[in-house]
């Protein structure tokens, strides 16, 4: 089973996204995991990306494009994957298209997740990250157990530079201007659905789980 989850920065993509792969046996794809991951190497990609990203920009889409067609046909994510961040524009959800079509994939499930810019806000700025496994926990919501620390493997928990209110602010416009156009291009199709992602992450994750058991 192939899913893309899309929205905006702070939804809870990420938070959801791993909970689903997971349920469904599948791979959870996030294109932010895989470009920090690049910086932290300090691969060329991740180099030419590093400082997009700390601006709050989009990187650029054939940097994007080659690392997710790359990781889409690895033989681990022969049992399916999830979409996480990917795609953020319509060049970039054109070249999706065409890569599946390439690979003879299919998307069986485009899931928009949706809130207003208040709540994204408030999520983004009190998100924390674990190091080690990168499972999210945020300051007031889902703090972690232990102060500074991931409950699922004890690594140390770190906030995200982007995260900073200027760069918020960016990322949000960046959204409206260039990932909010994919709703026109994905909703007239049979595989979409919407979910209201100010709920609960219990009632949110209930309400993803139903829209891809259909
Ligand atoms: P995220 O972890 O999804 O919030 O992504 C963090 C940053 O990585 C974004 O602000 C962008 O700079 C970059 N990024 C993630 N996904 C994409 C994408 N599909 N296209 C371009 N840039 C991306």
């Amino acid at each position: 089973m192939n899913i893309v989850l899309f929205g905006p920065p702070g939804v809870g993509k990420g938070t959801q996204g791993v909970r689903l792969a997971e349920r469904f046996s599948i791979v959870h794809l996030a294109m932010g995991d895989l470009l920090r991951k690049a910086v932290k190497d300090k691969s060329e990609l991740g180099v030419q990306a590093r400082s997009y990203m700390d601006a709050g920009k989009l990187v650029p889409d054939d940097v994007v494009i080659g690392m997710i067609e790359e990781r889409i046909i690895s033989k681990d994510v022969s049992n399916g994957f999830l979409l996480d961040g990917f795609p953020r524009n319509v060049a970039q959800a054109t070249a999706l298209n065409a890569m599946l079509l390439k690979h003879e994939l299919n998307i069986d499930h485009v899931i928009f997740m949706e809130a207003e810019e208040t709540c994204l806000i408030e999520r983004l700025s009190g998100r924390l990250i674990c190091k080690g496994c990168g499972f999210g926990f945020h300051r007031q919501y889902s703090p972690p157990e232990k102060d500074g620390c991931c409950d699922r493997c004890g690594s140390e928990l770190y906030q995200r530079d982007d995260d900073r209110k200027d760069v918020i602010e960016k990322r949000l416009k960046v959204y409206l201007k260039e990932t909010q156009p994919l709703l026109d291009f994905y909703s007239d199709l049979d595989v979409f659905s919407k979910v209201d992602a100010t709920k609960s992450m219990g009632e949110v994750f209930h309400t993803l789980e139903k829209s891809v058991q259909g």
